[in-house]
């Protein structure tokens, strides 16, 4: 088993409504996955219950060889799982580069974060809004300089949740570039995304959720050619 995360049978009510009910979830090591479904499916959920957010009512989780039952939030994340939420969630008043500082600050010590500042802003493009207050950067730096924020603390698993959410074409596909970078870099991505386009571009492996449960997973081509999935999107 190459699987760097997987879920047996993981389930979530809310209410009384199963948010999540019974996913085997399978991640390989290396790969980009992208987890897709209409709105409402479970996608944001299952991305909790992965990190520890919410704790499942049944199931359980592996990450990395150990089952995560007990494993609190912050052990996941030192463990090597790290996460973009959904919103973004910047500090909009800091600069840019403190924003990266702060999170950096979480691992390493003062002369490496300085490096390790240089090397994000480099990568995500941002090293001319280095100095201005992350509220100014555009909807779509926001979220590049967040997903630098979760690559702080050297991820072996990165979660991002909608990463394209708002963005323009050309912010889109920049965005699938710096995944298939930090990919080819090592990390093993999990991407919720709804632009298929953009699934196209970045994904190795798709899994599909609807009202909570695994609906189809395959390839892209596989995905794209089952008409049962385009049958859920479309509300039928
Ligand atoms: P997705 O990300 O696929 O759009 P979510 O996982 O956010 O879906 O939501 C799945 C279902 O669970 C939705 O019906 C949503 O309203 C519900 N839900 C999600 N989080 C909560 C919560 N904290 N309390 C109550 N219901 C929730
Ligand atoms: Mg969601």
């Amino acid at each position: 088993m190459t699987a760097i995360l997987y879920s047996e049978n993981v389930s979530k009510q809310f209410g009384g409504m199963r948010a999540v009910d019974a996913v085997n979830l399978e991640i390989e090591r290396g790969e980009i996955h992208c987890l897709i479904g209409p709105n409402g499916a479970g996608k944001s959920t299952m991305f909790k219950l992965i990190v520890g957010y919410h704790d499942p009512d049944e199931g359980r989780i592996f990450f990395d060889g150990a089952d995560l039952v007990n494993v609190k939030a912050f052990a996941r994340v030192q463990r090597g799982m790290s996460i973009k939420m959904q919103k973004p969630s910047v500090f909009k008043e800091l600069p840019t580069r403190l924003n990266l500082h702060v999170a950096l600050q979480q691992k390493i010590g003062k002369q490496q974060i300085a490096e390790e500042e240089a090397r994000l802003l480099e990568l995500l493009d941002l090293e001319e809004q280095a100095d201005k207050p992350a509220g100014l950067l555009s909807h779509g730096q926001q979220q590049w300089l967040e997903i630098g924020m979760a690559l702080a603390l050297g991820p072996k698993l990165v979660l991002l949740d909608e990463p394209t959410a708002g963005m323009s074409d050309e912010e889109t596909y920049r965005t699938g570039e710096l995944i298939k970078r930090l990919n080819a870099d090592g990390m093993t991505i999990l991407a919720v995304e709804h632009d298929m386009s953009f699934v196209r571009q970045i994904a190795d492996r798709v899994t599909v959720m609807h009202l909570g449960q695994v609906f189809a997973r395959g390839n892209i081509e596989e995905i794209v050619g089952d008409a049962r999935v385009g049958e859920i999107y479309l509300g039928k």
